[in-house]
């Protein structure tokens, strides 16, 4: 089980503060590690960092929106002060605008983008140079079955979903040297309250998805928990570049 042990670690989750994020951060706080939760809201922060400590996990939240790269250094160097260290990143932040892609404004385009793809690549940025300098680091970027495959109603989400496991590739060969390991998680169809608004929002889905996925079901955010916890512990210190479907079997379903 020392393989997968994270304790002495520090984890910094982007958006860890609800849905997918949060279950990881439950996952890596029950392996050891000490969770640093990074979302815009701070009463969802503080909510989030109640139910991590209340299971006697070692916790913190600071204020980020990966929309602004300030925000995203600040919230790494402030993990750093914290703690001492940071270990692990999850760059799990993301947003959808469902739309035609003929009805995009320019902006809903570039805010997709911001938030879903640069925000990872500004946090993993920041990073970097302290992972360096502790000799290792596992960062772990959130795909989707959109990096994959694609929808008519999700231009800019698929288009930032493919640009996350292209730019994890990038990562994981720009800083092997480093002994940081890059790799991206492509979640299936998980019930979070961004799903929860596309059931909504997009006539059948659900009906499409329970008949898509060989498990049967939507996931739940902790079934991600097991494989951010191998992507973050040492078990995958020769796993780099890769992108991991935990999704019920729904992309190998033809
Ligand atoms: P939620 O809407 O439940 O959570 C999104 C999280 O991102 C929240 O914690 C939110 O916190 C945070 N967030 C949004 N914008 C910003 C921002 N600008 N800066 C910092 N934090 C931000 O979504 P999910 O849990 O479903 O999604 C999490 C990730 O998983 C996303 O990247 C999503 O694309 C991906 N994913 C989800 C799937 C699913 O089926 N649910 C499937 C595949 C991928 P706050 O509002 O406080 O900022």
């Amino acid at each position: 089980m020392k393989l997968f042990d994270l304790a002495g670690r520090v984890a910094a989750i982007t958006g860890g503060n609800a849905g997918i994020g949060f279950g990881i951060a439950q996952g890596l706080a029950a392996a050891g590690a000490a969770i640093v939760i990074a979302g815009r809201r701070a009463d969802k922060n503080r909510e989030a960092i109640s139910a991590l400590v209340a299971h006697d996990a070692k916790a913190a939240a600071f204020e980020l929106d990966v929309g602004n790269e300030a925000s995203c250094r600040s919230m790494i160097d402030r993990t750093v002060e914290q703690f001492g260290r940071i270990d692990i990143l999850v760059n799990n932040a993301g947003i959808a605008i469902r739309k035609q892609p003929q009805d995009y404004s320019a902006a809903e385009w570039n805010k997709v983008i911001a938030t879903n793809l640069t925000g990872a690549f500004l946090c993993s940025q920041a990073a970097y140079a302290h992972m360096q300098a502790g000799g290792r680091g596992k960062i772990i970027n959130i795909g989707s079955m959109f990096s994959i495959f694609a929808a008519a109603y999700a231009a800019a989400y698929s288009a930032s979903k493919g640009g996350i496991v292209q730019m994890t590739k990038a990562l994981a060969c720009a800083w092997a040297k480093d002994n940081i390991q890059v790799n991206a998680i492509l979640p299936g169809w998980i019930d979070t309250p961004l799903t929860q608004s596309a059931r909504s929002e997009v006539p059948g889905l659900n009906e499409r998805i329970l008949a898509r996925t060989p498990a049967g079901r939507w996931g739940e955010p902790r079934d991600l928990a097991g494989t951010a916890v191998f992507l973050a512990s040492s078990a995958s210190d020769f796993v780099t570049g890769a992108a991991i479907p935990v999704d019920g079997g729904y992309s190998a379903q033809g």
